[in-house]
Order: C-alpha cells, then sequence, then structure tokens
C-alpha cells in the first residue's frame, strides 16, 4: 500500500459519504487509468435508482468494460471503500480490470452492521436435465 494508494482509497472514502449523504448505502468506488488519471467515479445508488445492483464496483465495471479496450482496462485500478461483495466480485472478474484495492474488509464491514442485516443465501436446487440443458451450451466455447 503506497501513499497514492492511501490518497485514492481516501476519495473513495469521501464518495461512500457521498452517497450515504444521498440517501444510498455508504460506499464508493474510482477507477485510475493506466496513466495515473481518475478515469470515473461511482457511488452507491441502489436505494435512489431502485436498483439492487447499483454498487459502485459493478458501474465501474460495467462502465471499463464497455468503454476500455482489454490493454487499458489491464492497466486499471479500482480503488474502492469496502471490499467488494459476490456480486461485483464476479464483474470485476469478467471486466478485465488489472487490480483492486479496497479499505474496508467483508469482515470489518460484517462487525459495523447489526446483527440479522445481511442477504440470506437464496435456496437453489440443481443440477436436472443435463442432456436438455447441455444443447444450447455446447460447442459454444469453442
Ligand atoms: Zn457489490
Amino acid at each position: 500500500m503506497t501513499t497514492d494508494d492511501e490518497r485514492l482509497l481516501r476519495r473513495a472514502i469521501a464518495l461512500a459519504a457521498e452517497a450515504r449523504a444521498g440517501g444510498n448505502p455508504p460506499f464508493g468506488s474510482l477507477l485510475l487509468g493506466p496513466d495515473g488519471r481518475v478515469l470515473a467515479e461511482e457511488r452507491n445508488s441502489s436505494v435512489t435508482d431502485r436498483d439492487i445492483t447499483a454498487h459502485p464496483e459493478l458501474k465501474l465495471a460495467r462502465w471499463a468494460a464497455r468503454e476500455l479496450s482489454p490493454e487499458t482496462a489491464a492497466g486499471t485500478t479500482m480503488y474502492t471503500s469496502c471490499e467488494p461483495c459476490g456480486m461485483c466480485a464476479g464483474a470485476l472478474a469478467r471486466s478485465g480490470l488489472g487490480r483492486v484495492v479496497f479499505a474496508l474488509a467483508t469482515e470489518q464491514l460484517t462487525e459495523l452492521r447489526p446483527p440479522g442485516t445481511g442477504f440470506p443465501a437464496v435456496p437453489a436446487v440443481g443440477p436436472a436435465l443435463f442432456d436438455e440443458a447441455r444443447v444450447p451450451v455446447a460447442g459454444y466455447y469453442g
């Protein structure tokens, strides 16, 4: 962790405070380009947008995948006020971003939340119908 990393994390934390002040969950992120310039900033807007996916990390990952070349994306660093959740981590894995630097760890966030405020797992049933389900997938990945 360099002093530049800490400076940029402080900006992500400020974005988190802005999200909270605007009526949203307190999370913020920014994306630093390969040349050291901030390419984009985002705040959580899941309440005001009425969108459960409006996490700043996911919004930036979608933006980067849409707007940046794979080479540029690989040279970026995301700074985020909290360790990305499972949804955002999945998007980040698909985005091709180079690195993520976070402030609060998931375990630290959990300690700050009252008990019972997490998200219960949705029961999943499967696998099933392999012979039918494999048909549209077979050959797709080369
Ligand atoms: Zn998330």
